[in-house]
């Protein structure tokens, strides 16, 4: 029976160990040699002690000796976690079980000893894979979850800040991944070293997005100090391979229990916040508020009765003159969006645009709008041959639908003619910088359509566009014309922006145009057309006059069309 334990102890993965009373060893496994590194020659009659971390032997030698003086056996016959010593020194992780029994009247200490080095790593590298974010090395959302609903749980005061990159989707688009990359990494570095240890936790939560979870802190300036230290840290260039980038960021702060004592809530919280920081044109922060909640609400509420609106066709399009200035001729009109609404009556843009743009009926809208304008600028060229009609185009448009395609059909449709169709886009839309939206424009304006650049002067990119589109009008802004004296700074912009139209080969129009005054000093500047009140308020069509003495059969060069 003793040979068969023997061949036993021989073949077994786990090292058996057994050692005297005087914890000698006694019995030393072929396992027990390749996981120690120590063979059996050397270890048979050695202290246990080789095999212990040097800072757990007193531990040790204590527990023998209550054993050997009959005491509980505590630990006897449980498995056990602990760390054990390698012959050359290092240390690693065991499961061990003990016994103690008698042999020829001698007390016997037996071990069974499992290396689980291995299966720690593998725990550890699953750990981590579930719970940190393997691109900046932070923790992941997982994380913040469970960190956040622990806080919580155990009534911590926490703090959540969401920190949002801004500009980092135009850094993605435009100079690829891996700088979308190199740009997430070193964000998350900047917001780690703002952020003082053991105080907070930082996660990253997904594409852009950055949490820092503070716990314990009532004082809500602590956290707007945080918030401010951090959009500083990001608001200054990254450097990416000495190609230098501005990101910034927006950071919405939700604080418990105020605002919310489950992490849903607080979280809910903190995003209206950042929403609102957003909305504000980005390198912002915002606390939440219960009027963003009701702001929220109505947002929803408005999306929904936009869509009955829709159904219930209560949309119109109001033309507003266009005219030139040399002898007020109305020679065009621009097509503007109202609503009719049941309660409110008529409503303009204003009202409910921004959530219009950014629902999924602003593609058909803008559609809508486009079949409409080109059918009444039709009817008009009728009477007033050479009519231009402008239609302001909604992002979607070139996004989610074949835009030059449903031109085309629309023109054919309505018998408008191409030449005479201006398509108004913004800023914002072309900073999409979608190529998918060059090409279409550039088929638009291969097929004779006009393109103009609506609000003209006040984004911050303007002129790097004139190049990229293929523009064929500038519209000056209102805000310009509105407060235009003969000399100031807005007299230097509208002279400016003429100059810039007439070295692009470009035609321009003023907006906004209210007083004679103004009308006066554009002329002087030999701005070519103007749109505005003291010519005409946007109208229903039935209510727009066109002068007898529209001009028939202009001459090709027409200014209007470069
Ligand atoms: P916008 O394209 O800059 O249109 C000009 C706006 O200025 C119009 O406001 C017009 O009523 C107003 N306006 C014109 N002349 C004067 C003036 O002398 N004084 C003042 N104070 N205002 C003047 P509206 O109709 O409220 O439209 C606002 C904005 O909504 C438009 O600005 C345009 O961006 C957008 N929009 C309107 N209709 C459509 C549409 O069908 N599609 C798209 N995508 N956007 C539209
Ligand atoms: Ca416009
Ligand atoms: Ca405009």
């Amino acid at each position: 029976q003793m040979a068969f334990l023997q061949q036993w102890a021989d073949v077994s993965p786990d090292a058996m160990i057994v050692a005297d009373a005087n914890g000698l060893i006694v019995h030393w496994n072929p396992a027990a040699e390749s996981m120690f590194g120590l063979p059996a020659e050397e270890a048979l009659g050695t202290s246990l002690d080789v095999i212990i971390p040097e800072p757990m032997r007193g531990a040790h030698a204590k527990g023998m000796e209550r054993l050997l003086a009959g005491g509980q056996p505590r630990i006897v016959g449980t498995v056990l976690e602990v760390t054990a010593q390698h012959s050359d020194g290092s240390h690693f992780p065991i499961e061990m079980s003990l016994s103690m029994w008698t042999q020829e009247g001698e007390a016997r200490f037996g071990a069974i000893v499992r290396d689980v080095s291995k299966r720690r790593a593998n725990d550890d590298r699953l750990h981590h894979l579930a719970h940190f974010d393997q691109l900046t090395l932070l923790p992941n959302r997982t994380s913040f979850l469970e960190n956040l609903n622990n806080a919580l749980g155990q009534s911590v005061q926490s703090t959540v800040l969401l920190v949002d990159l801004d500009r980092f989707k135009e850094v993605n688009d435009q100079l690829g991944h891996a700088a979308g990359d190199a740009v997430l990494i070193e964000a998350a570095l900047r917001i780690r070293r703002c952020v003082p240890t053991g105080m907070a936790n930082v996660a990253r939560l997904g594409s852009d997005k950055f949490s820092i979870l503070l716990t314990g802190e009532t004082d809500p300036s602590r956290a707007g100090a945080l918030a401010t230290v951090v959009r500083r840290e990001l608001r200054r260039p990254f450097d990416l391979a000495g190609r230098l980038v501005w990101v910034g960021c927006s950071i919405g702060i939700g604080m418990s229990p105020s605002h919310g004592d489950d992490a849903a809530t607080l979280i809910g919280s903190a995003d209206l916040a950042l929403y609102e920081a957003k909305a504000e044109g980005g390198d912002g922060q915002r606390s939440f508020v219960p009027a963003l909640k009701t702001a929220a609400v109505a947002r929803r509420s408005l999306e929904i009765d936009l869509r009955e609106a829709w159904e219930a066709r209560q949309f119109e399009v109001f033309y507003q003159p266009q005219i030139r200035l040399e002898d007020r001729q109305v020679v065009g009109a621009e097509a503007l969006l109202r609503w009719r609404h049941p309660e409110r009556g008529l409503l303009a843009p204003g009202a409910f645009l921004s959530t219009l743009e950014n629902s999924s009926l602003a593609a058909p809208v803008g559609t809508w709008v486009l079949e409409a304008a080109c059918r009444q600028g039709a009817a008009w060229n009728r009477q007033a041959s050479g009519f231009l009609m402008g239609v302001n185009l909604f992002g979607a448009q070139l996004k989610t639908v074949p835009l030059t395609e449903t031109v085309r059909s629309t023109l054919s449709l309505t018998q408008f003619p191409a030449r005479q169709l201006e398509l108004e886009i913004t800023e914002n839309i072309m900073l999409a910088d979608d190529e998918c939206a060059k090409d279409q424009l550039n088929a638009l304006h291969d097929m004779g359509v006009g393109l103009a650049f609506d609000d003209f002067g006040t984004g911050y990119a303007s002129l790097a566009f004139l190049k990229q589109f293929p523009i064929t009008r500038l519209k000056i802004d209102r805000s310009f014309v509105s407060n235009v004296r003969a000399k100031g700074s807005d007299a230097a912009i509208v002279q400016a922006v003429l100059m810039l139209a007439r070295k692009f080969g470009l035609s321009v129009i003023a907006e906004g145009v209210e007083t004679e005054e103004q009308e006066k000093l554009l002329k002087k500047w030999r701005c070519p057309h103007a749109q505005g009140y003291l010519y005409g308020k946007p109208v229903a069509a039935t209510a727009f006059a066109i002068s007898s003495a529209f001009p028939h059969n202009r001459p090709s060069s027409d200014p209007m069309r470069k």
